[in-house]
């Protein structure tokens, strides 16, 4: 498509789009009156506007029922997650059965690794991204320590080359591949929160059983944003949050995917507790732990309800609007449109001002577009956010945008280009 910076433009493709309506569907934060431009999505999704309706739900049910809402009325609490298994299904390409919620996720990325880090001899690394997120390495480090590794020597990290912001998958590749003796497990981001890169995930799946590793994913900021096939990847394990791309909710409950190749085997360690006993005998409340099939033998505690509730209204809106698949060509052309924009600024400025760090090829991104400054870059992210653009700010400069393709517009994009245009001028006098 051959794009153009003009609002009439971007007015004609928000005209042309099939999931226009369901902008209104989401509450976008107001000051003195006007909307904000909102291109967080990665960071925090917006609230549904039934979430409010699906939570009185079970408020009521809590309200009216007490302990009887756990067998009684609409939606009953034991059987809620069921109906979210059935939803969260499809945004990661996955049977009901391989899905739950459960926890918060780097609680559940702890437990997962409680089952599928299982080192042996020599056989203890751990091949991950360098720069993952924090609560990743932190959790990564201390699963090795637990285990009684030094960290330094346990993980391997892959970096990109010299000058470049994204890894090759042909290096990824090689990285695990050279590491066929020793490695244990394989984790990766599904796409990377600074650089919003999407890695190739089935390359990585497919090189590390090559080399003999379990591979699992941390989907914070890929469920919900890109069309994931975990099961037919043969992707061991993974988890997400709920509240960046699927609009959970400020803390919302987690989700954690777990292949059913591995549904049977009985040897996995698992931190187990009561809610993850077979569900039809849990109440006989007897000694010896023996899991319900499935993702759902993960769980520890009684489900958590009122986020669950969050998550199932957000979710309800992602069924209506017909999952990634429908979400995917759209995200594609905003992240497009968003980059030609900067670039376009950066043509009225006379200079390189603004950088993009995200993949150039839309296959290689999700819905995020990472931006360095170049110069006064917090004064620049600053001002947009007194102009009510709100996108979010990485030390030391870079600005991310992301135009949700359920709640963003064209328009947004021309108008954050427009401001940006404008306070870089401000900025650089
Ligand atoms: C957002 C994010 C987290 C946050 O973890 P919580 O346990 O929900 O606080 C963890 N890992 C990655 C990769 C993230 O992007």
């Amino acid at each position: 498509m051959i794009f153009k910076n003009k609002l009439t433009f971007a007015a004609a493709l928000d005209e042309q789009d099939p999931l226009q309506q369901f902008r209104s569907s989401f509450f976008f934060p107001v000051l003195d009156g006007k909307e904000f431009i909102y291109l967080c999505g990665n960071s925090l999704g917006l609230q549904p506007k039934s979430a409010r309706e699906v939570m009185e739900l079970q408020m009521n049910n809590w309200q009216n029922l007490a302990v009887e809402g756990w067998f009684e009325g609409e939606e009953p609490w034991m059987f809620y997650h069921k109906e979210l298994k059935k939803l969260m299904a499809p945004i990661v390409g996955a049977s009901a059965s391989e899905v739950c919620p459960m926890n918060t996720l780097t609680v559940n990325l702890h437990l997962l690794m409680v089952s599928f880090y299982r080192p042996e001899g020599k056989r203890f690394k751990i091949v991950m991204e360098a720069g993952a997120f924090p609560s990743d390495q932190y959790a990564i480090e201390s699963q090795l320590r637990f285990h009684g590794y030094d960290p330094l020597e346990a993980i391997i990290e892959i970096a990109p080359r010299e000058g470049e912001y994204t890894l090759r998958t042909g290096d990824i590749e090689k990285v695990i591949a050279d590491h066929a003796e020793d490695v244990a497990l394989v984790l990766f981001a599904g796409v990377n929160y600074f650089t919003g890169q999407w890695f190739d995930m089935q390359a990585i799946t497919v090189a590390g059983h090559a080399a003999g590793a379990v591979v699992g994913f941390d989907l914070a900021h890929a469920a919900g944003n890109v069309p994931l096939s975990l099961h037919d990847w043969g992707v061991d394990f993974a988890c997400w949050c709920s509240y960046k791309y699927q609009n959970g909710g400020p803390g919302g409950i987690s989700g954690i995917f777990v292949h059913e190749k591995h549904f049977s085997d009985t040897t996995l360690n698992r931190f187990a507790g009561w809610w993850g006993y077979k569900e039809e005998q849990r109440f006989k409340m007897e000694k010896g732990f023996v899991p319900e099939s499935g993702a759902d033998g993960w769980q520890i505690s009684c489900t958590q309800v009122m986020p669950m509730a969050l998550y199932y209204a957000s979710l309800k809106i992602f069924e209506e609007a017909g999952f990634i698949p429908a979400l995917r060509t759209k995200s594609e052309t905003l992240t497009s449109y968003l980059i030609f924009i900067v670039n376009e600024v950066n043509k009225e400025l006379g200079e390189e001002l603004f950088r993009v760090i995200t993949p150039e090829k839309a296959a290689d991104r999700g819905a995020q577009v990472s931006i360095i400054a170049n110069a006064h870059a917090k004064l620049i992210f600053e001002k947009l956010v007194e102009n009510q653009v709100l996108g979010d700010w990485r030390e030391p400069n870079v600005i991310r945008l992301s135009p949700v393709p359920l709640y963003n517009s064209f328009t947004d994009v021309f108008r954050t280009g427009a401001l940006l245009l404008q306070v870089s001028r401000e900025v650089t006098g």
